[in-house]
């Protein structure tokens, strides 16, 4: 199973959270392994996730960070 670039950054947060199935996971994966730029992608977003465990307490800023996610695979898919 291949997916494009446009199919993986789709599901990436769900990837990170590890909320996609395991026949997406490892398709997600086998596309990470040859695909630098998604890699760069998920690098991205995992800090962001890392982040905002961190900071548990404030709801709010968790909301931001998660429009900021989105907004950042918005833009990503103008690009491509
Ligand atoms: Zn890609």
């Amino acid at each position: 199973m291949t997916m494009k670039c446009s199919e993986v950054l789709a599901c990436i947060s769900e990837y990170v959270d590890k909320e996609v199935c395991p026949d997406s996971c490892s398709a997600i994966e086998e596309h990470l392994a040859k695909c630098s730029h998604c890699r760069a992608q998920v690098q991205t977003i995992t800090q962001t996730v890392t982040l905002v465990r961190r900071m548990k307490n404030c709801c709010a800023q968790k909301d931001m960070v998660i429009r900021l996610q989105r907004r950042i695979v918005r833009i990503d898919r103008g690009k491509l």
